[in-house]
């Protein structure tokens, strides 16, 4: 049967082939790339203008006006933007305009680092695309495999899913792919590292060789960039320099707290400041998140904790108290630093400073989304000072000591 060979026979496609001195090759925007201002120019069709106008967006952001033309033409697309200014939405656009809806085949896939985040991205697919009647789904680890195969089995236009349960559902065949003409990595950066890479083989292997390839995020290392050529023909660049990724309207400061028991006073004078609007609280492990929990609870403050640890009903009851507002204080893993958007969060504290310069950029940019202002705190003990000065240095940032007025700025 025409569906096992589908499924079975590894894709050939060996694209690019640049040579040996990748490292030498300097990457920068493309030239020529032009800024559309408004959506009604964008050759959009009318019920996706219709509900892209309806969930709020009036005009379109710097990284929409110049990236949704290649996409939708069908190029390869590398294209980087700041946090929080509309790629992951530009995705979902993107992909409603490209789907034949008249037909029950999966024609883009979209794979994203986190659970949750390609459930909100699935979401916002079924929103922008209500009048077009897209049918997306969510992918994902952690929900039932019956309720995956009665949704492909259906039929979606658009899968948005974490690369494990994505490659499952290829490997029983139950997620066909020959009618797959788009392949999206969100937090593309992130995916292609180390952790996912083969993973996203696995997953790319099955893909038709005809495959138009999009990545995006806010950080895009050169390293990364250097193995696009792999498996992306003649991208479109879009790319932002490091000294110009940190958003103006996210202020950052740093609280000297010399050693790691003194952080915990430091967050419980800063309560009322994080209870403003919301707040997330970045702790780099599990254990951790389960210990601050503890310790503030039971010093009668009121906070909820998400991590990857949890069951997936629990991470999602804590999504959805926390996204509508109900819980304000979240304290989490890097499992929320990128793409999670909840608009209410003004406040960003790194109770311990992120293990890499990526992650500075993603887990700050939790506030101050779509040009919000925002406010990051840094928890720096006396062996953390360099961490910080480095990323500073490397962004061409300011991060200045926390002024006691710091709940006037949020
Ligand atoms: P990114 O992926 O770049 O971090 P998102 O796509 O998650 O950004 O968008 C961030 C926020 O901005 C979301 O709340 C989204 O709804 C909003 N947004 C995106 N594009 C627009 C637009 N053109 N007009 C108004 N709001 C937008
Ligand atoms: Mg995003």
């Amino acid at each position: 049967m025409a569906a096992a060979g589908v499924a079975t026979a590894p894709r050939g496609r060996q694209a690019g082939g640049r040579g040996l001195d990748d490292e030498n090759l300097v990457f920068e925007t493309t030239p020529g790339v032009e800024a559309i201002t408004s959506f009604d120019q964008m050759g959009i069709r009318d019920d996706l203008l219709r509900g892209i106008y309806a969930y709020g967006f009036e005009k379109p952001s710097a990284i929409q006006q110049r990236a949704v033309l290649p996409i939708v033409n069908g190029r390869d697309v590398i294209a980087q933007a700041q946090s929080g200014t509309g790629k992951t939405s530009m995705i979902a656009l993107s992909v409603c305009q490209m789907v034949d809806t008249a037909s029950r085949e999966v024609q883009a896939l979209i794979l994203s680092p986190t659970r949750e985040l390609a459930t909100q991205t699935e979401k916002v697919i079924l929103a922008i695309g209500d009048y077009i009647n897209v049918q997306a789904h969510a992918c994902i680890g952690g929900k039932s495999i019956g309720e995956d195969i009665r949704k492909l089995e259906y039929g979606v236009h658009v899968v948005s899913g974490t690369p494990g349960r994505v490659c499952d559902m290829i490997k029983r065949r139950t997620l066909r792919t020959r009618a797959i003409k788009l392949l999206v990595l969100d937090e593309s950066d992130e995916m292609l590292s180390r952790g996912f890479k083969d993973q996203i083989y696995d997953v790319y292997r099955y893909l038709p060789p005809e495959l138009q390839v999009v990545l995006i995020s806010a950080t895009l290392p050169h390293e990364i960039l250097e193995i696009t050529s792999k498996f992306m023909t003649d991208p479109v660049r879009i790319l932002v320099k490091r000294d110009e990724l940190t958003l103006e309207g996210i202020k950052q400061f740093f609280v000297a707290v010399e050693r790691e028991e003194w952080k915990f006073d430091t967050l419980c004078d800063l309560y009322d400041t994080l209870t403003i609007t919301q707040a997330v609280i970045f702790c780099n492990t599990k254990r951790k998140v389960d210990w601050l929990t503890e310790k503030m609870r039971s010093n009668n403050f009121t906070v909820s904790a998400m991590h990857g640890d949890m069951p997936q009903k629990e991470r999602d009851a804590i999504m959805a108290e926390f996204r509508s507002g109900v819980t304000r204080v979240l304290i989490t893993t890097d499992v929320w630093a990128r793409g999670i958007d909840v608009q209410q969060v003004s406040l960003v504290i790194n109770y311990d400073l992120p293990n890499n310069r990526e992650l500075y950029i993603h887990r700050i940019g939790r506030s101050g989304r779509f040009g919000r202002k925002g406010v990051a705190i840094n928890f720096v003990r006396s062996d953390d000072i360099r961490i910080l000065r480095d990323i500073e240095q490397y962004y061409s940032t300011q991060i200045d000591e926390m002024p006691m007025n710091v709940a006037d700025l949020i």
